[in-house]
């Protein structure tokens, strides 16, 4: 239950004066629906007025405070030209000027020969100063209704900056003190304010500093919102843990034959993730392991050593990827080993139907299956196991956690239920990994297999882009495969695909018959079908919204193109040039620009010439963008903060792990003051789906 204390700030914000049910719906949009939700939309801009006695050009475009001598009213005689209201400085004139005035009113608020304060910004028109429509005008003795500094808010359609001042103002009443759940040392040495008073100080900034990510008081509430982030994710984490796993045995002689079994040798790095995955198997805690390794860092290589440790005891394992194509890829590219060293593999997707599919659930139900690969179709209702001991799940972020959990949740529970590791081609910085990982362990394989060749890289103007198409029949002519990936025009489907089409025909009039096309409106089939045309050389150049499946092989593919390269983000374009230059030919990667090109967009395109370090691009990619843009997109899975932008609060976040589990060692029911300061937090970030995972329950 929501403690008693935030009841008020988890009112419905139409219960604020002047806010009905129109207003509520955008201020809904913009902030959120509760009175908290205000208190937590942040200016993000401070208007300063500065007080000018006197009028001067240095003051021109600059918001001040005046005051003047109302000198004489010229109403307007037509609707083009504006009412001008002629005042005086000291010895400077002035010119007030409003398009469509009414004469009433303003001769009622600014009455000829009497003294005003005024406030707006200076401008300058045929060398007089004027200001147009200013946005205060009070007597000489209101001037302190004329606030010198100003939020800015984010706004939206619907929503003015006086009605959002308004209704935060009201919100800022109803807030009252809480309980502090910040640790008192560190409240001591950083020197910040109490919670409600660094809300005061957040909507009340007195310069531009004031709302800069680096400001005390934005740390603070940053901090806050970390801390609810850290603690929620350590609650799950302990309470994972506490559950029984099985323990697999320390050796056997399936691992080595494995080992022995695979063409190459493992990297380091792959035998250290390895350590750490059979370190989790061989405990009796629950195994719940993130591993992150680039595209072609070899992770499948690492999957399989962890199958075969659990095989080894005696168990089943499977192997999960989000699409048919991957799943089948997997299946084939593994096979091989796995037959030789004696066990049975089988492959199971929504393709597989009737007779068939029932005589592979009979087997696998008896355990003659050792690993089941596939798709969401592994963990359908009627899908049993003799003893499933793990399941590997292949590029996480498609899958939700409710399916992690119903893959889980098909092992034997008088076994201690299903260890489960999850891989992942995307590099997340360790900041973000830490917000969005918290409840797993990470492994990373951050070295790639030898031999591989460097991608060139390079940036083109787009005036070139015939040259290019040209330019590829030799490629071509030497049996090489292409990827050609067409703009992302706005986030809209209908235009990427009607780009993508257009940039078909015209490659396909250059190269008849050895163009393809892909693209996200097409059919799961249709896809599947063109993306294998492709990979078997049927076709040689493949044109492709972003579509693209992440981890798809295609070895002959050298060259990746990409059309306006300057609309994606660094991830993406990494990711898509992680598509070439498997096979051990040289591969290069061309990204093709319309210019003018932003500084951002500049840094983007040099960073990709510079480095193939997805790590490095990955934390360049969260400095330039911050984080609330990382990756681009919602669905990406990973949590987004408020208050916190972890381009700026990463060291906040480090505290606050590190607090959070020092904390919970001491009290992990939550049970002293601190503790229930805590739980209020939680409920103030709605984090209190947590609370469920306390010990006591
Ligand atoms: P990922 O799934 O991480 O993108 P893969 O597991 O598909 O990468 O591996 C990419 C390629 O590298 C595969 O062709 C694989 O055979 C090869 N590979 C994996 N590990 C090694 C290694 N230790 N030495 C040489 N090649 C390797
Ligand atoms: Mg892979």
């Amino acid at each position: 239950m929501r403690p008693e204390v935030l009841f008020p700030l988890f009112r419905p914000v139409n219960t604020l004066k002047g806010i009905g049910p129109r207003l509520a719906t955008f201020i809904e949009k913009l902030a959120g629906p509760h009175v908290v939700d205000l208190l937590f939309h942040l200016p993000t801009g401070t208007i300063h007025r500065e007080d000018a006695p006197e009028l001067h050009s240095g003051l021109i475009t600059r918001q001040i405070v005046t005051p003047v001598t109302v000198l004489k009213h010229f109403p307007s005689k037509s609707r083009r030209i504006p009412y001008r209201i002629s005042c005086e400085v000291g010895v400077q004139s002035l010119s007030l000027v409003y398009f469509n005035g009414r004469e009433d009113y303003l001769k009622r608020t600014l009455p000829e020969g009497e003294d005003r304060i005024i406030s707006g910004k200076l401008e300058e028109f045929s060398g007089k100063y004027q200001i147009t429509h200013p946005d205060h005008v009070v007597r000489p003795n209101e001037v302190d209704q004329i606030k010198r500094y100003e939020p800015v808010y984010p706004l939206t359609a619907g929503v003015t900056g006086k009605v959002l001042q308004k209704a935060i103002a009201q919100s800022l009443e109803v807030k009252t003190d809480l309980t502090e759940w910040i640790n008192k040392d560190l409240i001591a040495r950083e020197n910040w304010p109490t919670w409600s008073s660094a809300l005061t100080l957040a909507h009340s900034p007195q310069s531009d500093k004031e709302i800069e990510p680096e400001f005390s008081v934005r740390q603070r509430l940053a901090y806050d919102e970390l801390l609810a982030n850290q603690v929620a994710l350590e609650l799950v984490r302990r309470s994972m843990r506490r559950r029984r796993g099985r323990k697999f045995d320390k050796s056997g002689a399936l691992v080595d034959r494995i080992e022995n079994a695979l063409p190459y040798k493992l990297t380091h790095a792959q035998q250290n993730a390895i350590a750490e995955i059979y370190g989790d198997m061989e405990s009796d805690g629950r195994m719940l392991r993130l591993l992150q390794g680039d595209v072609g860092s070899g992770k499948t290589a690492v999957a399989l050593m962890s199958l075969a440790k659990a095989i080894q005891s005696g168990a089943q394992g499977a192997l999960m990827a989000p699409t048919e194509i991957l799943a089948r890829q997997h299946y084939e590219g593994l096979k091989g080993f796995v037959e030789t060293a004696g066990l049975r593999i089988e492959l199971l997707t929504g393709r597989l139907k009737g007779k068939k599919r029932e005589a592979l659930l009979q087997d696998l139900a008896a355990g003659d299956i050792h690993i089941l690969v596939g798709t969401h179709a592994l963990f359908q209702d009627d899908v049993i196991y003799h003893d499933l001991g793990i399941a590997v799940i292949d590029e996480q972020h498609r899958f939700g956690v409710h399916q992690r959990l119903a893959l889980s949740a098909k092992g034997r529970p008088d076994k201690g239920g299903v260890d489960v590791l999850v891989m992942t081609a995307t590099p997340i910085p360790r900041t973000l990994a830490l917000t969005a990982y918290g409840d797993m362990d990470v492994s990373i394989i951050a070295e790639k297999p030898p031999g591989r060749k460097p991608i060139v890289t390079r940036a083109i103007d787009a005036e070139r882009l015939d040259d290019i198409a040209n330019s590829l029949s030799r490629k071509l002519q030497d049996g090489e495969r292409i990827y050609w990936v067409c703009p992302l025009v706005e986030e809209s489907e209908v235009m990427d695909l009607a780009a993508a089409e257009e940039r078909f025909e015209y490659l396909n009039r250059l190269y008849p018959g050895q163009v393809g096309l892909v693209h996200g409106k097409m059919k799961g089939d249709d896809k599947d079908a063109a993306m294998m045309a492709f990979k078997n050389g049927e076709t040689k150049i493949l044109v492709a919204t972003t579509v693209i499946e992440v981890g798809v092989d295609v070895p002959e593919a050298t060259v990746m193109i990409i059309e306006h390269a300057e609309r994606f983000g660094l991830a993406q374009l990494h990711q898509l040039r992680g598509r070439v230059g498997r096979g051990g030919l040289e591969g290069s990667c061309l990204l093709i620009y319309l210019g003018p090109l932003g500084e951002t967009q500049k840094s983007r395109l040099k960073i990709m010439r510079e480095t193939e370090d997805g790590f490095r691009i990955a934390e360049e990619d969260l400095r330039l963008r911050g984080s609330g843009e990382f990756l681009g997109t919602r669905q990406s899975g990973l949590p987004t903060f408020r208050l916190a932008d972890l381009a700026h609060h990463s060291k906040l976040l480090h505290i606050a792990r590190d607090d959070a589990k020092h904390f919970l060692d001491q009290d992990p029911d939550l049970q002293t003051d601190r503790g229930a300061a805590i739980r209020t937090l939680l409920y103030l970030f709605e984090r209190d789906s947590a609370i469920r995972y306390l010990q006591s329950g």
